[in-house]
């Protein structure tokens, strides 16, 4: 069976319970996106697990989740944004620093991941 779904093994699957269902929409149709683009779908943070590492209020309400951009090009993260901004970007939480609805954040700096996040 294909697995279309990897997470890392620091991630909690229970946190799923919590999960605000918009984000369940939002995990659908970022694995939508990678099995058309045959990109890898890797799960690298939820909840709980996110918690120890970084304050964000969307990953403790259960509002976000973090994937690996390993194997995208940044054409790929192009396409993805515009993808999401598409099919789901009411979704998306509104950004403290700027008052801007975004459903994913591509982060920069060392860890440089996919944020996904929903309003509440
Ligand atoms: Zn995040």
């Amino acid at each position: 069976m294909t697995s279309f779904y990897k997470f890392k093994p620091e991630v909690t699957l229970n946190d799923l319970e919590n999960a605000n269902p918009k984000l369940l929409i939002v995990l659908g149709y970022f694995g939508l996106f990678c099995q058309e683009h045959t990109l890898p779908c890797l799960i690298t943070s939820l909840f709980t697990d996110a918690v120890k590492i970084r304050s964000s209020s969307t990953h403790r309400d259960g509002r976000a989740f973090d994937a690996s951009i390993r194997g995208f090009t940044d054409e790929d993260i192009k396409m993805l944004v515009e993808y999401m901004e598409d099919k789901v970007g009411s979704l998306g939480a509104i950004s403290l620093s700027d008052n801007i609805r975004r459903v994913v954040i591509c982060h920069g700096g060392t860890a440089r991941h996919l944020h996904f996040q929903v309003s509440p």
